[in-house]
């Protein structure tokens, strides 16, 4: 397996970056998960748009969809200039059905939704979800592929559950948009703080903080959550490549 950061930016993206987006590979599969704002410019650094074999959506925010169009745009045109490729599958939940419709594009993208309640399969990926505390309906998710995981939180405020649901797990993509002495709740997020509880009490091998903030200075991140988490911390940054 083999992840890497496309967009880090909670809420919009900086100046030339982007918001929430990462590709997770495997055995010559290719797998977007969340297409936030400046996700497409940014993919083309590590992949062409048409070589997605599939895309998965937490939950229907700007910062985590807001490229979707676009995408169905490049494998549109690119489809027209020749090149060959199949109806992408957008997978996601269909609580929001106005939402979940738009993930149908034409032959180009096809929705597909995921239940919460069961493993899907996505290629080589076996993916479980855990409902987030968050204003909208959003799922983390728990991959796992070639005895290998890696869990996504998603955006979410910190939540108990998630303990188990991230137990062991190789790698913990975090979301962590407050710093330690700010109040990440109410906004359905966590802070470095959280962060570190999380990763420390579902004794993860490696924690990377992700939609953060546009302010602050971010290795304090680090530093609060390392004072609750012992493990390897990292900052994620566009083109960061990890293996879980
Ligand atoms: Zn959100």
């Amino acid at each position: 397996m083999e992840l890497t950061i496309i967009g880090p930016w909670g809420g919009y993206p900086k100046v030339n970056e982007a918001s929430a987006g990462y590709l997770l590979q495997h055995e010559g599969y290719h797998l977007l998960i969340d297409c936030g704002s400046g996700v497409l410019a940014k993919l083309q650094n590590f992949i062409e748009p048409e070589k997605l074999d599939g895309v998965i959506i937490s939950h229907y925010h700007a910062d985590h969809i807001a490229d979707i169009g676009v995408l169905q745009h490049a494998r549109l045109i690119q489809g027209f200039l020749g090149k060959k490729m199949g109806n992408l599958p957008i997978y996601a939940h269909d609580l929001n059905a106005q939402e979940f419709k738009v993930l149908t594009y034409k032959e180009v993208t096809k929705g597909i939704p995921y239940h919460p309640g069961e493993v899907l399969q996505v290629g080589p990926f076996s993916i479980t979800f855990q409902k987030t505390n968050h204003p909208v309906e959003c799922y983390a998710m728990r991959f796992e592929a070639g005895g290998r995981s890696m869990v996504y939180t998603a955006d979410t405020a910190f939540k108990e559950e998630l303990v188990s649901f991230a137990q062991n797990a190789n790698l913990l993509l975090c979301e962590c948009n407050f710093y330690g002495e700010q109040n990440g709740a109410n906004a359905g997020h966590m802070t470095s703080f959280d962060a570190g509880k999380l990763a420390s009490r579902a004794n993860v091998k490696r924690l990377v903080l992700t939609h953060l903030p546009h302010y602050g200075r971010l290795e304090q991140l680090e530093e609060e959550a390392a004072t609750l988490f012992n493990g390897p911390i990292l900052l994620a940054q566009s083109g960061l490549t990890l293996k879980p």
